[in-house]
């Protein structure tokens, strides 16, 4: 079944109109304060967004996903030397159409040459394609500061992992039109502390990750400023000393917020859950740290120089072994394991994808601005959303012609 076409006038109780001259209504209660509310799109655009009296309907309506940490999606690899405007781009339109409407698409270790080539690309896909400008946040830059130790330093090339360099991120950030919101770092290399500190004076988020920082370093680094956890539990040694370790260091540290990613393999489902409850929802947020094979079919794939596996439940490993070789997952299953494997309501996991990340960057303002919005149902018995719409800037940009509860 497909959408259901008559006139909002004489079926009030519907979800979803398609009316003869191409109008769609939709009807649902808004997440977060679960407000009655119509949707009126006419000509693949938002005519009215208004409060009504009730809706009988089982469809929400969530900010856009926003996920802070994005290195590909559907193909295309920010990573790659040959990246193009037209693939950030195309990145971002295919990410519509899995609900995530904001991102910071996330930069990692390279050359110099490399890694402005991709702010370029990034630059000039919000330059040429307004509604990709109004999805993007600001850029992630993880890496190259970080360990060069095999285990922390995760697939990050070692050839061009560096010391902090000043001067090196003042030209990035002008490539960039000061547009790097956050920087991943490793706070135990040489003269990190003080580059951090020049970071948050000028109000960039920093954030630990592919570290082998001891006690003091995060210490040193909390006192500098940083305020994240790039994706706690991950960019780490195979084997650790049980405590004291980074990963408990940061766990326990107020200060920092942690990023997780959520697809029951980069952290096992209790792993997550403890992390969760650990750091509670005020300081947790969700990433996919979706590689480029993600929103591709399982296979066997050719990704950063080697051979991968892309299996069904969304896991990349390196061919024949155990070994993770990036993220695949999209946000919005991020949420759904969330709800999975920490007990916590569809409200609060959606807003580690969509308010909590927005804190961080103080962005409140910015994503107020735009009108990206997610339409979706929830399917409570399998912890399943069924994305029915996404409007970003106004404009329907994604619309599913299936819904999960019709004709019940
Ligand atoms: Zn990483």
């Amino acid at each position: 079944m497909t959408k259901r076409h008559s006139s909002p006038e004489n079926s009030p109780e519907s979800i979803i109109d398609l009316a003869p001259e191409g109008r769609h209504v939709y009807r649902g209660h808004t997440l977060f304060n679960n407000t009655p509310t119509e949707i009126v799109l006419a000509d693949g655009r938002v005519q009215t967004i208004h409060e009504i009296g009730a809706a009988n309907s089982d469809l929400w309506i969530a900010p856009a996903l926003i996920d802070i940490q994005v290195n590909g999606f559907a193909g295309f690899d920010l990573n790659v030397a040959t990246v193009t405007s037209e693939d950030v781009s195309a990145m971002v339109r295919a990410l519509w159409q899995v609900g995530t409407g904001f991102l910071c698409p996330t930069v990692v270790t390279g050359s110099f040459e490399g890694i402005s080539n991709a702010f370029c690309a990034i630059m000039e896909a919000c330059k040429s394609d307004p509604l990709v400008a109004r999805s993007i946040l600001g850029i992630h830059l993880e890496g190259p500061y970080i360990s060069a130790e095999d285990g922390p330093r995760g697939a990050h090339p070692l050839a061009h992992v560096r010391e902090p360099d000043w001067d090196e991120f003042q030209r990035w950030q002008d490539i960039a039109e000061g547009q790097i919101t956050i920087v991943t770092l490793a706070p135990e290399k040489k003269g990190a502390i003080p580059f951090i500190e020049k970071l948050v004076a000028n109000g960039i988020v920093v954030a630990l990750g592919h570290t082998d920082a001891s006690a003091n370093d995060i210490q040193a680094a909390i006192d500098a400023g940083a305020r994240l956890s790039t994706h706690l539990g991950n960019g780490a040694h195979a084997l650790i000393r049980r405590h004291p370790n980074y990963i408990w260091e940061q766990l326990g540290a107020d200060e920092l917020w942690a990023s997780l990613i959520v697809d029951g393999h980069h952290l096992p489902p209790a792993v997550a859950k403890s992390m969760i409850r650990a750091k509670t929802l005020d300081r947790c947020l969700l990433v996919s740290d979706a590689v480029a094979l993600a929103g591709m079919k399982p296979g066997i794939y050719q990704f950063a120089g080697k051979s991968v596996e892309l299996a069904p439940e969304r896991c990349v490993r390196l061919v024949g072994t155990e070994y993770l070789a990036g993220s695949a997952i999209e946000l919005a299953r991020g949420i759904e394991n969330s709800v999975r494997f920490a007990g916590i309501t569809l409200e609060e996991a959606v807003s580690l994808a969509t308010l909590q990340p927005m804190r961080l960057l103080n962005a409140e303002k910015r994503v107020a601005a735009q009108t990206n919005l997610i339409l979706f149902e929830w399917d409570a018995a399998q912890c399943e959303i069924n994305l029915l719409a996404t409007i970003i800037g106004n404009e329907l940009v994604y619309h599913s012609e299936t819904r999960s509860t019709e004709g019940n």
